[in-house]
């Protein structure tokens, strides 16, 4: 049977990337699906491709800037009015920033990529955990990150947001156990998205694809990974066979973080 037959799976930045691959596996296996980005039109793109591969996925699209506290009650409280509840949580929006040397790194910059990834994380769930607790179930999985775990260099912002996406997995998948509900985060590498071909555009706008075969030379695969590897790690992290793997977080990176 399908791991996700009459279960309510709730993303951020599901318009792009690791959002839009995670839903369409979740979408195949049998997922309601309530999908947040702060993109409109990126999110008709995801439900047009979900309802490919799952004719008769049910679709909640809500435009909503995760940075923003009421509007991340607000698309929690539109999921639970439409859904009834909330299974699974992947709690995923995020972005670069600027690359710079800390001495250098501008104090708006490191307060816009911590307002989304961080702050965005936190209220996502804090909302999201209000709600499954009541209902007694629930998983969470954050996206942190590589640059979440060692340090990667010139990403003052994203260095401090997704350390901070990894203590907050840590910190509230300690309280929430008891109730049943199970919350750890996931460290990609780099994968092939969007993101990460606007920043090999932003180094080479012509030759960004040689740009890029260079900078995977150092992962022991010597490739990107591919966002639909982390569809099927976030769709085993959301379902029930994963309930016991709390509070910690699960590198997708080819073997980066330990070399
Ligand atoms: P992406 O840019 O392809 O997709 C991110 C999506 O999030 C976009 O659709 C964007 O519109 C949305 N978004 C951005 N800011 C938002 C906001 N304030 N409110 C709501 N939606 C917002 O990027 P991706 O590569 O899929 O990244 C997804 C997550 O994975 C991010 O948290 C990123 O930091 C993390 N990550 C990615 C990689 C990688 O190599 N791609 C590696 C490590 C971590």
């Amino acid at each position: 049977s399908n791991r996700f037959d009459g279960k309510v799976v709730l993303i951020t930045g599901a318009g792009s990337g690791l959002g839009q691959a995670s839903a369409l596996q979740v979408a195949k296996e049998g997922a309601k699906l309530s999908l947040v980005d702060l993109n409109a039109a990126s999110l008709e793109e995801t439900k047009r491709q979900v309802l490919e591969v799952a004719p008769n996925a049910e679709v909640l699209l809500i435009t909503a800037n995760v940075a923003d506290e009421q509007a991340v009650q607000n698309y929690v409280n539109e999921t639970v009015e439409k859904f009834g509840k909330i299974d699974g949580f992947f709690n995923n929006a995020g972005i670069e920033g600027k690359q710079n040397l800390t001495e250098d790194f501008g104090i708006e910059e490191f307060q816009k990529v911590v307002g989304v990834n961080l702050n965005g994380v936190f209220y996502g769930m804090k909302h999201v955990l209000k709600v499954m607790r009541e209902q007694g179930f629930g998983s969470i999985v954050n996206t942190a990150s590589v640059g979440g775990i060692r340090g990667v260099g010139n990403q003052s912002g994203y260095a401090a947001s997704k350390h901070g996406v990894v203590g907050l997995t840590r910190n509230s998948g300690i309280e929430y156990g008891q109730y049943g509900i199970s919350i750890k985060a996931i460290a990609p590498g780099a994968i092939m998205t969007p993101m990460v071909e606007g920043s090999l555009k932003q180094m080479d706008p012509v030759n960004w694809e040689e740009v890029g075969k260079q900078f995977v030379q150092p992962n022991p695969m010597k490739r990107f990974g591919k966002p639909e590897e982390v569809g099927y790690l976030v769709a085993f992290l959301l379902s029930d066979q994963a309930n016991f793997i709390n509070a910690t977080v699960i590198p997708i990176d080819g073997g980066q973080s330990y070399k």
